[in-house]
């Protein structure tokens, strides 16, 4: 129509209105008048349009289809607009200035305007110069003006972006509307006055304005309805959620004088005609509450989820609504739920496990929720109770999938699984530790090496059964570690259950969760025997400084011996006494001969396996005993098998062990007693040497000791000697047996190889065993226990 009339004016007449345009807006003949627009959930006036008029001086007030077209055509409506602009917004900042609340104001926009270069710096411009908030202005454009589907859209995001709000006016009369409502960023769409007017009569007029509102809605718009002139146009657009309403059933446009004037006047029109408001919020929260379950089920449709509702319908659940791709997934369709209970669709046992839940949600309990699975599918469903007046009317939920989960879960289990096997069968302790410095988990190896269960631990300090000389120097390192945040080792004691101390060599590392200490991971390892390994190279280098310095003393004694013997055979020419000097010279020979043995036996312990015959070694090992075994009243007898072949061996290294076991025996008869020393043939390659004693005896606890290293039944012995005494026998192929009782005596047996069938190498072990300097010590050690029987 617009267009139509345009093409009219093309004449002598549209130059005459020309010229009297340009003469009105010079006369200030120009006015605007203001029509409200009313909130229609509030009843309050929320902003205004300003409307322009011409107050012309013969024919009256000229309404604006009269000369907005021509202006457009010519171009004066640049000029026109930038009035209409600027007198309203200094009308709406007078308002705001008297007092008034902050207006809306709405101003039509032409589409030459927008066309306009610079006209968003322009506005900017009016927008300042009058002092006028932009987000208190609207512009309302027409879809003709997107006719352009380049420039428009581009000035339009512009004035968006300065912060002017945009409405479409006339929607519903132009082309294209959809397509721009996605496109562009538009903040309200006013229905066109032509649909309202007949909303109440014509159905398709009424689809139309309940359709254009919903539409609006979906795309989070604000939806205005001009034209309003009947009460029944009103409720229908309330009842249809319409936001915003204008037309003349409240004002037409008025001079602003006389529009705040009416101001009251306006507002009761809808106390009197609209909704009351009790009704009016009741519709609100049903479509918000509406709106909020559309976007619930989208969104569990979205997630690939299932949304359903259920209703207590004669006793039974009843679903209501079902839908969402899980259903699917999970073997069922909606036609099989909705209408349904549980029952009717899922085996009997499962459907009854489900009623509970139901059941719960009903009852009211917010938050319901149950991990469930059908047909391999995992999922996690909550059910929300929705109220009216007070009581539960049905139940919503919402089911997602999460089979992935619980698959990644299952994979976790297995990989947990793994280190759980590593965890609880090291022997190293491990432990958790929190930032209390309390046990959370101690491993079970603390019962092999600390003799408690873990779950003594579990809950106390880590200072508890510490060693109390280590406790505060731990406590310090602990601090610093949890201040630096980097893994530190250290060493501490422990309590063992019977007694005693564990040496425990550790590292601890703190455990991180977003960035943020959380745990620690401590890993020990029981390093006592290490520690002993260290005292036992200690104690071993001493011996064989020791044993130097018994060979150098031993050839201090032999040169003045050398000396009284050459002087005693002198003496012996001079001197007729033979009694005297038999005796002189057999203690000088027996004295050379132990000087002799102490020599050979301290030599470096270079292995010289040879044939030697048992016999003269124990005789010479015996004689060494012979002054102490009568200084403690002990008597030594011999009961050798004469026609013993002679057997491979190191003579030194089993006069060694021969004096040990002797020297033992004799420690453990205090009182005196009988040592039997027998030596027999033991099957066809072995011969047996026992040496049995009627000594103090060792109890059965204690044998299964001996032959471990620091293991002494002495109370100042390291243990070592029969330890190496074990050592070297099975090194020569043989092995130790004992046997004891209490008070009853000691046997020792020890069962030798003729032929020697180990080589030197092992035989060299042995050397090293003593020097302490292979890594492998401690398993060579241990070994030696497995030969008691
Ligand atoms: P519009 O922007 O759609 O304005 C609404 C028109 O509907 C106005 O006519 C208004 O008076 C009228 N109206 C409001 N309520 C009712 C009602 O209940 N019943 C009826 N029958 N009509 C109602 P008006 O003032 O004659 O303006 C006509 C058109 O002229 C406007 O349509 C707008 O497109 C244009 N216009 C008005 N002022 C300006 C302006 O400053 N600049 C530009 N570019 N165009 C303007
Ligand atoms: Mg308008
Ligand atoms: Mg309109």
């Amino acid at each position: 129509m617009v267009v139509k009339r345009a093409r009219m004016l093309r004449t002598y007449e549209s130059l005459q209105l020309e010229r009297e345009l340009k003469r009105a807006m010079e006369r200030k003949e120009f006015r605007l008048y203001y029509q409200p627009k009313l909130d229609l959930v509030t009843g309050k006036i929320i902003g205004v349009e300003a409307l322009i008029r011409w107050d012309h001086p013969e024919k009256g007030l000229v309404p604006p289809l009269e000369f907005i077209p021509l202006a457009e055509e010519t171009g004066f409506i640049i000029e026109l607009g930038e009035w209409v602009l600027t007198t309203a917004c200094l009308q709406n900042k007078a308002w705001q200035e008297a007092g008034y609340l902050p207006l809306l104001m709405s101003v039509n926009l032409s589409a030459r305007q927008l066309y306009q270069p610079n006209f968003v710096q322009r506005v900017n411009q009016i927008l300042n110069e009058t002092k006028h908030a932009p987000e208190c202005l609207i512009f309302e454009i027409t879809e003709g003006i997107m006719l352009d589907a380049f420039h428009a859209p581009r000035v339009i995001k512009e004035l968006k972006s300065i912060g002017v709000q945009i409405s479409l006016d006339d929607f519903g009369t132009g082309f294209n509307s959809l397509q721009y409502l996605h496109e562009l960023p538009i903040d309200k769409i006013k229905i066109d006055q032509s649909f309202i007017r007949n909303c109440t009569s014509d159905l398709n007029d009424a689809t139309i304005v309940k359709s254009v509102i919903e539409l609006a809605h979906q795309l989070k718009m604000g939806v205005i309805a001009e034209g309003i002139e009947t009460k029944e146009q009103l409720n229908y657009l309330q009842q249809n959620l319409c936001n915003i309403g204008q037309g003349y059933l409240f004002s037409k446009p008025l001079p602003p004088k006389e529009l705040v004037k009416n101001f009251n006047q306006i507002e009761q029109v809808m106390i009197r005609d609209g909704v009351p408001p009790e009704r009016n919020y009741q519709i609100r929260i049903k479509e918000s509450m509406e709106n909020n379950r559309q976007e619930m089920l989208n969104r569990v449709k979205m997630q690939q989820g299932l949304f359903f509702k259920f209703k207590k319908m004669e006793g039974k659940f009843i679903h209501t609504l079902c839908d969402g791709k899980l259903l699917y997934r999970m073997g069922l369709t909606p036609n099989q739920v909705i209408g349904k209970e549980l029952s009717d669709f899922l085996p009997l046992s499962f459907a009854e496990d489900l009623d509970r839940y139901y059941r719960k949600a009903w009852d009211g309990e917010e938050d319901v929720t149950y991990e469930k699975e059908i047909n391999g599918i995992y999922y996690i469903t909550s059910l929300s109770p929705i109220r009216r007046g007070g009581f539960v009317t049905e139940v919503i939920g919402a089911s997602i999938n999460i089979t992935k989960l619980k698959q990644a879960e299952e994979a976790l289990k297995v990989s947990e699984s793994k280190y759980r096997i590593i965890t609880e069968n090291t022997q190293d302790l491990i432990r958790v530790i929190n930032l209390n410095n309390r046990i959370e988990y101690a491993s079970p190896s603390h019962e092999t090496v600390l003799g408690y269960p873990p779950e003594v631990y579990q809950g106390h300090l880590i200072f508890e059964m510490m060693h109390p000389d280590d406790v505060v120097r731990v406590k310090n390192q602990y601090a610093d570690m949890a201040l630096s945040r980097n893994p530190m080792q250290t060493e501490f004691r422990l309590k063992y259950a019977n007694g005693g101390w564990v040496d425990l060599e550790i590292k601890a590392t703190p455990v991180f969760h977003n960035d943020k200490i959380k745990q620690f991971v401590i890993v020990a390892r029981d390093i006592t025997k290490r520690k002993q390994a260290e005292e036992l190279i200690r104690k071993s280098e001493k011996l064989s400084v020791v044993g130097q310095l018994a060979s150098s003393i031993a050839h201090e004694i032999r040169n003045p011996l050398t000396t009284i013997k050459g002087f005693v055979q002198l003496l012996q020419k001079e001197v007729d006494l033979p009694v005297y000097f038999d005796t002189m010279f057999s203690e000088i020979k027996r004295l050379e001969e132990i000087i002799q043995e102490f020599l050979s036996l301290a030599k470096p312990n270079v292995c010289k396996i040879k044939e030697i015959s048992l016999n003269i070694l124990l005789k010479q090992v015996l004689s060494l005993f012979e002054s102490q075994s009568i200084m403690n009243d002990i008597q030594i007898t011999k009961e050798f098998d004469l026609n013993l072949p002679l057997i491979q061996c190191d003579g030194n290294q089993m006069k060694q062990v021969f004096i040990q076991i002797l020297q033992n025996a004799v420690e453990a008869m205090p009182n005196g007693g009988t040592i039997k020393v027998q030596m027999s043939g033991h099957g066809t390659d072995f011969v047996k040497i026992r040496f049995n004693d009627e000594g103090s005896g060792i109890s059965k606890e204690r044998m299964r000791k001996i032959g471990e290293p620091f293991y002494s039944t002495k109370e100042k012995g390291t243990g070592m000697g029969l330890m190496i005494s074990y050592k070297i026998v099975k090194d020569h192929g043989g092995w130790i047996e004992m046997d004891s009782s209490i008070n009853h005596g000691t046997t020792v047996e020890v069962i030798l190889p003729i032929k020697n069938s180990n080589s030197g190498i092992r035989m060299d072990e042995s050397k090293n065993l003593l020097l302490g300097k292979k890594d492998d010590t401690i398993e060579k050690i241990t070994d030696a226990r497995y030969l008691v029987k």
